[in-house]
């Protein structure tokens, strides 16, 4: 096959191609980053060669001029698109992580958009004219709503928990209950972020049951904060026993100089448990209780941006905001501007419901996902010849590592593909535009229309026209 390699087209005669004058005019990419990639693949092809593996079927110069080209091309086509692109999330999976956990209100979006757009007082006190503290700036919208005494923003939740550790725990012991060393989302561990922060980890209880006494008897000279941590991804159940937060403050009341520190990891600040829904704390009524710190993330059951918010004391957020982690952990405008209008909605009860698609989602009923199923199945009624559809029940998970347990009702559109498999048909929707996630179950594709909404479905029908007609 080394016969083959002077059959290989030299660089500079693809470049005096039209096909190659073509790509440098219809793309973004210039003439020597084409060159690039060309010269990448002449040097594969000939190490496929040398290999004595012959990609194409009839090697010859035209052939490999063709191979070339079609390979060139479609790189070029691949590095123009867009890398972080919009998907439609047809798993039922309200918080989905990998799908990029909340989605924001209209009202948030125009915020981030105006802000991220213009100059901003982000650091500036506009009535005087000074120099002002970002830290400040949705302070008494998140005291107002949480009932705190001050509040700061953070990264996300897992730098609000360093931070708290590091700036209010180093060298000093924290006692965490065997049941609440929880692993989330496989990259943050509760143990392993205590390590990092230099605070002492004292264990103490078993896996299923911690006492009170357990706490007490762990109080040492050397402790400097209780910490809770809500498990916010699974659930123990049968011989359990864990302390309430309210024991937790009346033994915390008897040491002062200890401080009360819970991660609530989500963080609610809508009562979906009057709706039936999950048993997750309200933050307002956790600070009510009298635990001097909270943190939890912007982006789970609030349906913000990601970002973590801490409340409480204002001591201890003092000490917080003036830690030089405080600059490293600080956020953008953009996160801000967010949150600013995602916060605002929780203003009024309504507003959370009407606004936030996160609570909205959680909140949709089980005929409101009907209706919407059976006017999406009665459109794809007029192109459904190669689809087999069937709506049936089941539920939808919240997702995002809150609510464990939790089964949202819910009607799904199970479909399958006449001529091809079920993993192809899944394949085919996540690789169009815009991508659609769904989920597969017992063979079949299922569309769980919790997660798609009204402006969506148009867009979805589209994509199953497309994958009939091609
Ligand atoms: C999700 C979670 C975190 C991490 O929050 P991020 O905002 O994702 O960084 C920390 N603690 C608990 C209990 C959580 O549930």
């Amino acid at each position: 096959m080394k016969h083959l390699l002077r059959e290989l087209p030299p660089v500079h005669e693809l470049q005096k191609s039209d096909r190659f004058t073509d790509l440098v005019e219809k793309s973004l990419i210039n003439e020597s980053q084409v060159t690039k990639v060309i010269q990448g693949e002449l040097d594969d092809l000939r190490d496929k060669l040398l290999a004595c593996n012959l990609p194409i079927e009839n090697g010859s110069k035209q052939t490999f001029i063709e191979y070339i080209w079609n390979n060139t091309e479609e790189k070029v086509r691949k590095f123009q698109q867009d890398r972080l692109v919009r998907v439609i999330n047809a798993t039922g999976t309200v918080l989905h992580t990998n799908l990029g956990r909340a989605r924001l209100s209209e009202q948030a979006i125009s915020h981030v958009a105006s802000v991220a757009g213009s100059y901003s007082n982000l650091e500036y006190r506009i009535s005087e004219g000074k120099r002002g503290s970002r830290h400040d700036i949705l302070e008494d919208l998140l005291t107002e709503i949480t009932g705190a005494e001050a509040a700061m923003v953070v990264n996300n939740n897992a730098a609000a928990v360093y931070l708290v550790l590091r700036a209010l725990a180093k060298d000093k012991e924290v006692i965490v209950s065997r049941g609440q060393l929880v692993e989330i989302g496989g990259s943050f561990r509760v143990s392993s972020i205590m390590e990092e922060s230099d605070a002492q980890l004292v264990e103490v209880g078993t896996t299923n049951k911690t006492h009170l006494y357990d706490y007490q008897n762990a109080i040492s000279d050397n402790t400097s904060m209780i910490l809770k941590v809500h498990t916010s991804n699974f659930k123990t159940i049968g011989f359990t026993e864990s302390v309430s937060t309210d024991d937790l403050v009346n033994l915390k009341n008897q040491h002062p100089e200890l401080i009360f520190y819970e991660d609530l990891g989500s963080g609610s600040l809508y009562d979906f448990k009057e709706s039936g829904i999950g048993d997750e704390p309200v933050v307002r009524d956790v600070i009510k209780s009298g635990v001097d710190l909270v943190s939890f993330s912007g982006d789970k059951l609030l349906g913000g941006p990601q970002a973590g918010i801490i409340v409480g004391k204002k001591e201890y957020i003092q000490s917080l905001k003036k830690h030089q982690l405080a600059r490293v952990l600080r956020v953008d405008k953009m996160t801000f501007a967010g949150l600013e209008k995602t916060l605002r909605a929780y203003l009024s009860e309504q507003a959370a419901v009407d606004e936030l698609p996160t609570v909205r989602d959680i909140l949709k009923t089980e005929e409101h996902i009907l209706e919407q199923v059976n006017l999406f199945s009665s459109q794809m009624g007029e192109l459904s010849e190669p689809y087999n559809l069937e709506i049936i029940k089941g539920s939808s998970q919240i997702g995002g590592g809150t609510m464990p347990g939790v089964e949202l009702p819910t009607y799904l559109i199970a479909v399958k593909h006449k001529n091809s498999s079920t993993e192809e048909l899944a394949k085919n929707l996540r690789n169009g535009k815009p991508s659609v996630v769904t989920r597969i179950k017992d063979d079949k594709v299922l569309l769980d229309f919790r997660t798609i909404t009204e402006q969506e479905m148009p867009e979805l029908l589209e994509r199953f026209g497309s994958l009939v007609r091609c």
